[in-house]
């Protein structure tokens, strides 16, 4: 039951939303009234994205958001099917499970050219975008508890998440005289399929001890997080990085 329609005659463009996090915050944007553009790798998903969250609602493109061309296409995307947008939610991202003296270059590499290039390309395309559409718009990047939390085998992904909290610090200075907002959520342990069976395998008994709740989030926590900062209710807050993590890392 929807019990908010502050989105109603919104737009939201998220990426990495065929799943996960990113299909959660694409629902419960389309929830409380708006209406999304998502962009994805993943374009087996789309029908299921769609079926899900409703054609009416919900355009779905093929985007790699290491490829600007990808994503400026996306942005008008949605200046093409809903005349606009409001928010930019760059989510997309990935990890590699791996013991740092394992990890070769060339995956550190894949890390940061997707998670750190992809926010960049995001924010750049929709504060251009936002600025010749004279939008007061939010950009939302999907930061990580490993930015103040490293655990082990995460530390690749832990730098390219703490690049993109101080990105959007830095961000949030240059665009506030336009009136573009940036904020990032960053999620602790999330049901999803790139941490949940990992977690479930690999790490049994190690997030549990550090977390004051004591289960994984389900991505609907997130998205409620990620949406509260694209929304009026965050209408004084820029350059934030919050965390949503269970208590993770307060005892
Ligand atoms: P997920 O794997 O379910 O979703 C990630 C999505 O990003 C997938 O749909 C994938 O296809 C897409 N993607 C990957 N590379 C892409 C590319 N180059 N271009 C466009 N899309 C691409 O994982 P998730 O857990 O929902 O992750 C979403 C975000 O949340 C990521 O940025 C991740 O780092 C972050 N995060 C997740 C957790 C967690 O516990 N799940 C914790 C902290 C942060």
């Amino acid at each position: 039951m929807a019990y908010s329609d502050r989105f109603a005659g919104k737009v939201a463009v998220v990426t990495g939303g065929a799943s996960g996090i990113g299909k959660a915050i694409a629902a419960r944007y389309i929830q409380d009234g708006g209406k999304v553009v998502v962009g994805d790798v993943q374009i087996e998903k789309f029908d299921e994205v769609i079926a899900e969250l409703g054609a009416e609602n919900v355009v779905c493109r093929k985007c790699d958001v290491s490829v600007r061309e990808d994503v400026d296409a996306l942005i008008q995307t949605a200046y093409d099917k809903f005349g606009g947008f409001d928010a930019m939610f760059n989510n997309a991202g990935v990890n590699i499970f791996k013991d740092f003296l394992e990890f070769t270059i060339e995956e550190n590499d894949y890390i940061f050219n997707i998670n750190y290039r992809g926010v960049f390309n995001g924010s750049q395309a929709a504060a251009k975008a936002f600025i010749a559409h004279g939008t007061a718009g939010a950009i939302v990047n999907t930061s990580s508890i490993n930015y103040r939390c490293c655990g082990p085998n995460t530390t690749p992904y832990a730098a390219s998440k703490g690049a993109i909290s101080v990105f959007t610090r830095g961000i949030a200075v240059e665009l506030a005289p336009y009136g573009i907002r940036a904020n990032c959520f960053c999620p602790g342990s999330t049901d999803t399929p790139m941490v949940g069976k990992i977690a479930r395998d690999r790490f049994p008994n190690y997030t549990a001890p550090k977390l004051a709740i004591k289960r994984m989030a389900d991505p609907s926590e997130q998205a409620a997080v990620a949406c509260f900062l694209a929304s009026e209710d965050a209408s004084y807050m820029t350059g934030e990085s919050i965390f949503n993590v269970g208590g993770w890392g307060i005892s």
